[in-house]
């Protein structure tokens, strides 16, 4: 029988990893990978959490790790076994925020965001490429960028900023270099979602209100709106697209 395009969306047999599963939009695109029928690993630090969050994720299991220390041989060893074999689809989207003046930011602070933000999505790309194209196994590649990759949204955010602007240029690297060996490589720039990483900013309801005024939308993003979009790049449906950062802001950066 002919497949549907809808058949296209399905991830049937596929093996993900999602680092950032635990929580917000790292949580919302695994559920939405694990529905669609994919077996995934939640990688994020604290046990309990991702433990709690694999109940709400289909077909998945919790492999605690934190990105920043963790060698990406390991994680991948840790996560095929998990899963039981090779990984076909990565998420990155464990991610933190330090918000402080750049005149007085800590370079301990850089350094840890660009380690989670750009080095960590590098690393464990490179340690799955390696082994995809040793095998000629097709792969889905997804990095989470920001609208920090253009613009500078808000004040005192150095380091996010960089780290941000840069995972979209590796991310092209990537697919250049693999696309034509079938590793798509691809991004999603979130606008404006209320999650743990975004409550300093949202908890000051005045400050909330003018962004929102600014989102053509009137709204903020559901993290489900970044999961379907992470489906999309992850699945056959999107086969024809590499090297995009996908911009998912409510109009945001064209109004
Ligand atoms: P969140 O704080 O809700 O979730 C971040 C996740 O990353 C958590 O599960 C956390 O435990 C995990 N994490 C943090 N450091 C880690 C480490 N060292 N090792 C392993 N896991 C770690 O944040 P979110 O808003 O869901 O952010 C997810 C991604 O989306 C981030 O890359 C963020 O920069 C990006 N983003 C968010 C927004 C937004 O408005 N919330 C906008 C643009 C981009």
């Amino acid at each position: 029988m002919t497949d549907t395009v809808l058949d296209l969306f399905k991830l049937t047999g596929r093996r993900a990893i999602v680092t950032g599963g635990s929580g917000g939009i790292g949580l919302a695109i695994a559920k939405a990978l694990g529905e669609a029928g994919a077996l995934v690993a939640l990688v994020s630090r604290t046990r309990t959490r991702l433990e709690a969050a694999a109940t709400e994720v289909p077909n998945s299991v919790a492999v605690p790790a934190d990105v920043m220390t963790i060698d990406p041989g390991q994680l991948v060893d840790e996560c095929e076994a998990a899963l039981g074999g090779p990984i076909d689809i990565v998420v990155h989207a464990a991610g933190f925020q330090h918000r402080e003046p750049s005149v007085d930011f800590p370079v301990e602070q850089w350094d840890r965001l660009i380690r989670v933000h750009l080095t960590a999505p590098f690393l464990i790309s490179q340690e799955l490429g390696r082994r995809q194209l040793a095998a000629g196994r097709p792969a889905s590649h997804i990095f989470i960028g920001s609208l920090n990759n253009w613009q500078s949204v808000v004040p005192n955010i150095p380091a996010y900023a960089a780290a941000k602007s840069g995972i979209g240029g590796a991310m092209r690297a990537l697919s250049k270099e693999w696309s034509g060996k079938g590793i798509r490589c691809n991004g999603i720039a979130p606008g404006w979602v209320h999650t743990e990483l975004t409550e300093t900013l949202f908890s000051d309801w005045s400050r909330a209100k003018s962004i929102i005024a600014r989102i053509p939308m009137g709204r903020l993003a559901e993290p489900s709106e970044l999961g379907s979009v992470a489906l999309f790049l992850a699945s056959d449906a999107s086969s024809y697209i590499t090297g995009q950062m996908l911009v998912v802001d409510g109009g945001w950066t064209t109004s």
